[in-house]
């Protein structure tokens, strides 16, 4: 019998999968309360001053600015680049779909990183690209591996800095060898989701780039240190006449008024931002403390998040522990990363991991 067919390159890719939600997993072990350090959200919430903006809104009639233009300019002065410089998506999911569906097709190719955020290889694939995936050193990204990777078919280098998962980071004298190699005509796309959280001298400060690569494109996010994850909302910062081009590839009405409202009013409160930083700073060296304590392996992180390798254990088996005592992570084939949460929830989830050693050692 006929039936429809989607196209082939789909088959070989699966829908994306959050894993199970807290209510699920309350349900099936019979938990009360579930602590998700999964998916890299802000266990500290957004400003305030959110819930107070959105509360205000009164007309739900009329289709949103498409432009974004009060974000727009909100956006443009923080950041100190031009209007026009600057891309607006709904997550940085989308505009990682954009940039795929503007830039690659068949016979082109894009270079990134074996180990990273999936949703690149994914949108490749679906536009028939050719992926050239280049092996992490060390958790890191191989910079010289990925110029090694890259011809006159390569369209788009993907640099997610900090790295998702692993949580390691291209430092600034790193990033300028490999831009001056790299060739014009390949976009290198700078995915900093956790930009804010950052906090290494030698991170890189990129938007001043922008005036010296016309191929370059920074991807910020209002998910993970505004704590807007629900809204969808982030954007892209490149030269003007890459914004323009890219333009063509964005739905007309991609963020919601909802979201562009939360986006305005988090920006206003970068004392909310500073103090999740400082927060995560401290928690992050109490992880680094358990794991050196107990032996685990782990990188260190500019993100809200660690990944840990704990010898001898599969993580398959880590994830099932935490799981079954009400704390969802997320497991890899070689680790598990956890968000960084707050104070009280990473003192339990030590108290489990050290008690899971002592338990099955
Ligand atoms: C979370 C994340 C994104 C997607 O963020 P949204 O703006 O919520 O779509 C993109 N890149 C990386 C590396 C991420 O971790």
């Amino acid at each position: 019998m006929e039936v429809v067919k989607v196209n082939p390159e789909l088959l070989t890719l699966k829908a994306y999968s959050p894993g199970k939600s807290s209510e699920e997993v309350k349900r099936e072990y019979g938990l009360t309360k579930i602590v998700k350090l999964a998916s890299n959200e802000n266990p500290y919430g957004s400003s305030p001053l959110v819930r107070k903006a959105i509360s205000s809104l009164e007309s739900f009639a009329v289709y949103p600015d498409g432009a974004a233009i009060t974000l727009r300019e909100e956006v443009a002065k923080f950041l100190r680049v031009d209007e026009n410089q600057l891309i607006f998506s709904s997550g940085l999911d989308e505009l990682i779909q954009m940039i795929s569906r503007a830039m690659l097709s068949e016979g082109a190719n894009t270079v990134m990183a074996d180990a990273t955020f999936p949703q690149y290889r994914h949108h490749a694939v679906i536009q028939k690209a050719e992926v050239r995936e280049v092996p992490l050193k060390d958790g890191c990204h191989d910079l010289n591996a990925m110029a090694a990777k890259i011809d006159d078919r390569t369209q788009v280098v993907w640099i997610c800095n900090p790295n998702n998962p692993t949580g390691t980071y291209v430092n600034s004298e790193e990033l300028h060898e490999f831009l001056q190699n790299v060739p014009p005509h390949v976009l290198v796309v700078l995915d900093e989701a956790y930009y804010e959280y950052a906090v290494a001298e030698d991170f890189p400060d990129t938007i001043p780039l922008l005036d010296h690569y016309k191929n370059l494109l920074i991807l910020r996010t209002f998910s993970k240190a505004y704590g807007l994850a629900a809204f969808r909302i982030g954007y892209g910062i490149a030269d003007a006449q890459l914004v323009k081009q890219l333009d063509v590839a964005r739905l007309p009405f991609n963020t919601s008024v909802l979201a562009q409202t939360a986006a305005i009013a988090a920006l206003q409160d970068q004392a909310f931002v500073e103090k999740c930083v400082s927060e995560n700073k401290d928690e992050l060296q109490k992880f680094y403390d358990v794991c050196k304590r107990n032996g685990f392996e782990y990188y260190p992180s500019q993100g809200n998040f660690i990944f840990i390798r704990i010898p001898g254990k599969e993580s398959a088996e880590v994830f099932q522990y935490l799981l079954e005592r009400g704390f969802i992570v997320r497991p890899f084939p070689n680790g598990i990363r956890i968000t960084i949460g707050t104070k009280e929830q990473n003192e339990e989830l030590f108290q489990l991991l050290e008690k899971m050693m002592l338990v099955t050692q």
